[in-house]
């Protein structure tokens, strides 16, 4: 499924250099390693700040937070995704309310979120946190007018879209305020746990400085109850190192994503979507968007099945996620249930995520896609 060994080697002496240059100055926690990070990032993205710290999911809290969502407000947003989309909006004490997905993009639909906000919740709907799901920006065009019609914030949930866009302009700047995630597996990945804040306004990013470390603008006056989610100094060091190489790796994904759209149509195995029915939905890139590939998602219709078959080869596949938010144990209090969301719950029985990174070789995509031309003749 992925072969981080393959990124490492050939950036195996300057990441040494760069872990021995934190040992060297002994700056652990943010410090020097950490602001360079941040600014080039920053620099990246187009955007005007970019906050360090400990994990994707703390950088949700962080945004969160400091766009001012706490209790008493209420965030819209999918209930496919990762847990921590909606697990961080109520750590925020803030209530999460839910919308169904566009079932081509896999993300936030405008016309649901929409209706929710024409609906008895909508009045108290203080943001909406959009999921660039798989790589691939939520439909910006909608958003922007949503969020400017309506008064609402925009949050990003970028964790899966590092270097992503929307008509041209990187996610981590189309919101009020963004979230990465550096888990190792993600496009762009840290040695450990780490995360980001972006954001073009000078308060949030305030806010968010102040959070990050337990409150406080002047060292031991705490000004709010904020929490311990600083970046160290290792990670700030390996990600600056990585950010030289994103834009390149994300290139590569996109020629490894192209290589098996070309693979499953000269198998004869693609179809229309958006649902399947006797072969391969091949994921779809909306125009405007420039996805970075960081997962390859097909639907199919037998796919329990096809992971099985594709096992028994030694060929990974993961399924991103199998169990819609709303049907989660430890959501049930959001008070949905099966039917709510049918969308989402038809995506989680129907996705199968595929092998894909920089390195992927093109012999390797032609074995998986044999196998799944055998598995469906
Ligand atoms: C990975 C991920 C997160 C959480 O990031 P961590 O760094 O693992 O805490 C949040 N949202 C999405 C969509 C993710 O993929």
């Amino acid at each position: 499924m992925l072969d981080l060994k393959r990124q490492y080697q050939p950036l195996h002496q300057e990441l040494l250099a760069a872990v021995g240059h934190v040992l060297e100055t002994q700056q652990f926690i943010l410090g020097e390693q950490v602001a360079a990070f941040e600014q080039a990032a920053a620099h990246q993205l187009g955007v005007s700040h970019a906050l360090g710290c400990s994990s994707g999911t703390d950088a949700l809290w962080l945004a969160l937070a400091s766009a001012g969502i706490g209790p008493g407000s209420t965030v819209l947003t999918t209930p496919f995704s990762f847990f921590a989309s909606v697990s961080s909006i109520l750590r925020a004490g803030a209530t999460a309310v839910l919308a169904d997905i566009d079932p081509t993009t896999f993300n936030l639909s405008p016309t649901a979120v929409e209706a929710v906000l024409d609906g008895p919740q909508g009045k108290a709907v203080r943001a909406i946190l959009a999921v660039h799901l798989y790589g691939q920006c939520a439909d910006w065009t909608a958003f922007g007018r949503i969020g400017h019609e309506r008064g609402v914030k925009l949050i990003e949930d970028a964790a899966q879209a590092w270097g992503a866009e929307w008509n041209g302009v990187k996610a981590g700047a189309l919101g009020d305020v963004a979230a990465f995630s550096f888990y190792p597996t993600k496009n762009l990945s840290a040695a450990g746990d780490a995360g980001m804040v972006t954001t073009n306004s000078d308060v949030i990013a305030e806010r968010a400085k102040m959070l990050r470390q337990h409150g406080m603008r002047r060292r031991y006056y705490h000004d709010e109850i904020g929490w311990n989610t600083r970046m160290d100094g290792f990670q700030g060091a390996i990600l600056a190192v990585k950010l030289r190489y994103v834009g390149g790796w994300n290139h590569a994904r996109h020629t490894v994503a192209r290589r098996y759209q070309a693979m499953f149509h000269a198998a004869g195995l693609a179809e229309a979507g958006p649902y399947p029915s006797r072969g391969v939905v091949l994921p779809h890139e909306a125009a405007g968007s420039r996805h970075v590939w960081h997962q390859y998602v097909i639907r199919t219709a037998r796919r329990d099945a096809l992971r099985a078959f594709l096992a028994e080869r030694k060929i990974g596949s993961e399924i991103y996620y199998p169990v819609p938010l709303h049907m989660q144990e430890a959501l049930k209090c959001l008070g949905y249930g099966a039917g709510s969301f049918p969308e989402a719950e038809r995506a989680a029985r129907e996705v199968l995520a595929l092998p894909i990174f920089p390195e992927l070789r093109e012999d390797e995509q032609q074995t998986v896609v044999s196998a799944i031309a055998e598995f469906l003749s």
